[in-house]
């Protein structure tokens, strides 16, 4: 039974109020996130079938999907690498195979010659003729009796249980109902805003998407860009832009300790360092030391390229804090990106007296009590660690400012969770956030509303630029000769080997095999390997030897993405580099070229290249700048993977695209402000319809 319908809907209302959504179909929807009606009607297709017409077969294309009908000519048992059934259906206006391979002699009778059926399948190139395989058929009679759709059919993404048609159903009684019950999902755009940004309302635009009527353009729905789905996408964006903004402003609102230093430790590190800061590491040094002398959060975001000199920025902020008496926390997503700080911090700091602390998640028993105890009382000024810094466990005694590197790699709810950890009497900590992914300017103000942008726009003086090389594997001969004549320079070379499967120990196999290989070929050259399956101890000490040139080539992993910095090593070998994605590349890549000398990297594809991987080698290639290779790599393979949050699960949008929905991001910004300005309350129920009521989106 269905419980009794409640007067006033809302967001909230089951999916159990709509007829045919039984107990055993709401849990299987909740396995994927939808549990109200409003879920449901924001559940939208994927794909479009038109089964509105019939579709003469001269005019099938191999990729269609298409509805056909016709007499069958005759059919066949064919005996080829699989048996099938082939029946030639014919039209008057051409002929085409249907195959089937799973048939019964009862079936094979029923098509014989003459049998008038109507089809449904996709098209594709068969041997002799276009062909579907496997299509849905009826039969025919006399009369034209099958019934065509009157819409084109939505295709849902589905979850186990659920078929086709009790999506179609399900959504047809979400719409019955929203219909009859219009305050089930309020407008809440401004009809001004509504006309200003010229987008359809919005039940109509569901209405829309769902059951596309007869003469909906296919091709714009495909593609994502009819003005009902962009009129979604256009409210999502919104909402999620008016929900970080509200995070931003909740964090406003709290208190942090004031870290007003002489500059006195910042100053003992700037003269002791063997290089002057770049103008951009000075402006980007005063913003935050600026931040840092508030009584508010800092809530910084520090992008840069590979290599512009974020780490030495982030030192100085830490000294302000820690002169002040308070503790800092460096956080990185990796443990050999958290090593690779872990030495730089030491080498800057404890010079000064400083004591640089080491946390991850392998410490155990009594090293890591230690740990604890140090920082709980207080001894312990800076640590360094993983994520295993922000375990329950884990105490301040003042923690003062909070540094993750690499923060696109966590999402905005553990930053908070985090960040509301070190809150003490003093308040919460400060936060500096350090990103090498450059990231295109409109996706930063959709993704990070919440903060303020520092940009080193500037890399060091006396860097030369990496030349780029494409070359096939069959050339391999004369690369290892390129690694042997720079070697012979007294040059240094990393060879870098990838392989598609996520598998880490595979990775390692892999090296290990090039390594082989490459220690036959290069009998004089003193040649080490990293990888992630060699302990810590093991890997430190090949980098060190790697660091102080008592090795020549380095065979790794891509665990070296991050973190390695040897000025002499002036050529990189990437294997297989078609596997990686372009900030991938551009990250590696950014190893060499970082002394005065000449340096090169060599991309080393093995043939067939597939167009996607094609575009990538050739953007690489031809461009250095991080914020182009973003932008385009944001083009090649959408917004999810440019920010990295597939994994975390952030920046997931129902509906938006940020990639295709890029253009729209500047009126986004405009109406959250018109928003804000003049509906202010408009925000909270957007947030709630889109963001969820995740603590700390709502409110302000
Ligand atoms: P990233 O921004 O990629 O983290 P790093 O902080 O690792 O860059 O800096 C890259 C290298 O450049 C390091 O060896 C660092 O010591 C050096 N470096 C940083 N700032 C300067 C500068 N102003 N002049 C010369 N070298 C610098
Ligand atoms: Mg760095």
């Amino acid at each position: 039974m269905n419980p009794p319908l409640e007067r006033s809907w809302s967001d909230k209302t089951p999916i159990t109020h709509l007829k045919g959504i039984g107990k055993r179909n709401a849990e299987r929807l909740a396995r994927i996130g939808i549990r109200s009606v409003q879920d449901v009607l924001f559940h939208l297709p994927f794909r479009y079938q038109d089964r509105t017409r019939i579709i003469p077969i001269s005019n099938l294309r191999a990729g269609d999907q298409a509805v056909v009908e016709g007499v069958v000519n005759g059919s066949d048992i064919r005996f080829g690498r699989r048996r099938s059934l082939v029946v030639e259906l014919v039209d008057g206006t051409g002929a085409l195979v249907l195959r089937l391979f799973h048939f019964s002699s009862a079936q094979q009778a029923s098509l014989g010659p003459g049998t008038r059926l109507r089809c449904f399948g996709e098209v594709r190139n068969g041997l002799s003729a276009l062909e579907m395989v496997h299509p849905e058929y009826s039969y025919l009679g006399h009369q034209d009796d099958g019934v065509l759709d009157l819409s084109l059919t939505p295709l849902y993404p589905t979850t186990e249980g659920m078929h086709q048609l009790s999506w179609r159903k399900t959504t047809d009684e979400a719409l019955k109902l929203l219909e009859s019950n219009p305050s089930l999902l309020p407008e809440w755009i401004p009809q001004p805003l509504l006309e200003r940004y010229r987008l359809p309302e919005l039940a109509g635009a569901l209405r829309t998407v769902h059951r596309p009527p007869i003469d909906t353009s296919l091709e714009l729905l495909i593609s994502g860009r009819h003005p009902a789905q962009k009129r979604l996408a256009f409210e999502e964006l919104l909402a999620h832009q008016l929900g970080l903004r509200n995070v931003r402003h909740r964090q406003r609102r709290l208190r942090s300790p004031a870290l007003a230093s002489s500059g006195y430790l910042q100053g003992r590190l700037l003269r002791k360092l063997p290089f002057c800061l770049t103008g951009a590491q000075r402006r980007v040094v005063d913003e935050i030391s600026a931040d840092l002398t508030r009584d508010q959060p800092m809530m910084r975001l520090m992008q840069g390229d590979v290599g512009s000199g974020k780490t030495v920025v982030s030192a100085l902020a830490a000294l302000q804090a820690v002169e002040t008496g308070h503790q800092v926390a460096l956080m990185a997503p990796t443990e050999i990106l958290a090593e690779q700080h872990l030495r730089s911090f030491r080498r800057w700091l404890e010079p000064l007296g400083l004591e640089v602390g080491w946390l991850t998640g392998r410490q155990k028993g009594r090293a890591r009590a230690d740990i604890l105890d140090s920082l709980a009382e207080g001894e312990m000024q800076f640590v360094v660690g993983t994520q295993a810094l922000f375990q329950s466990d884990v105490r301040f005694q003042a923690l003062g400012l909070v540094i993750i590197d690499e923060q696109h790699r966590f999402g905005v709810h553990q930053r908070m969770a985090l960040w509301e950890k070190g809150a003490g009497a003093g308040g919460v900590p400060h936060q500096l956030i350090m990103t090498a992914t450059p990231i295109p300017r409109t996706l930063a103000m959709t993704a990070y509303a919440d903060l303020d942008l520092s940009l080193i726009d500037e890399l060091p003086p006396g860097r030369t630029p990496v030349t780029t090389v494409v070359v096939r594997d069959n050339r391999r001969a004369e690369v290892i000769d390129r690694v042997r004549v720079a070697c012979q320079q007294q040059r240094q070379v990393y060879w870098v080997c990838t392989l598609i499967e996520e598998s880490e120990s595979l990775q390692c196999q892999a090296a290990e095999d090039a390594c082989k290989r490459l220690a036959e070929a290069l009998p004089n050259l003193r040649i080490g390997m990293v990888h992630g399956r060699l302990k810590l101890a093991e890997r430190d000490a090949v980098m060190k030897d790697f660091v102080q040139h008592n090795v020549d080539l380095l065979v790794a992993t891509t665990v070296i993405e991050v973190g390695v910095d040897v000025p002499n090593a002036s050529l990189m070998v990437i294997e297989n580099p078609e596997r990686l994605g372009l900030a991938q590349l551009h990250q590696l890549r950014g190893r060499v070229g970082r002394g005065t000398v000449e340096s090169h990297c060599v991309l080393m594809y093995h043939p067939p290249l597939s167009e996607s991987a094609r575009q990538r080698l050739k953007v690489i290639r031809e461009s250095r700048d991080g914020f182009l290779i973003a932008q385009r790599d944001l083009e090649i393979r959408g917004a999810g993977e440019v920010l990295g949050t597939r994994q975390t699960g952030e920046m997931q949008f129902r509906i938006a695209d940020l990639l295709r929905h890029q253009f729209m991001l500047d009126d986004v910004q405009q109406a959250a402000e018109t928003i804000l300005a003049e509906y202010p309350d408009r925000v909270e129920p957007l947030v709630r319809r889109w963001v969820g009521a995740k603590e700390g989106y709502i409110n302000a």
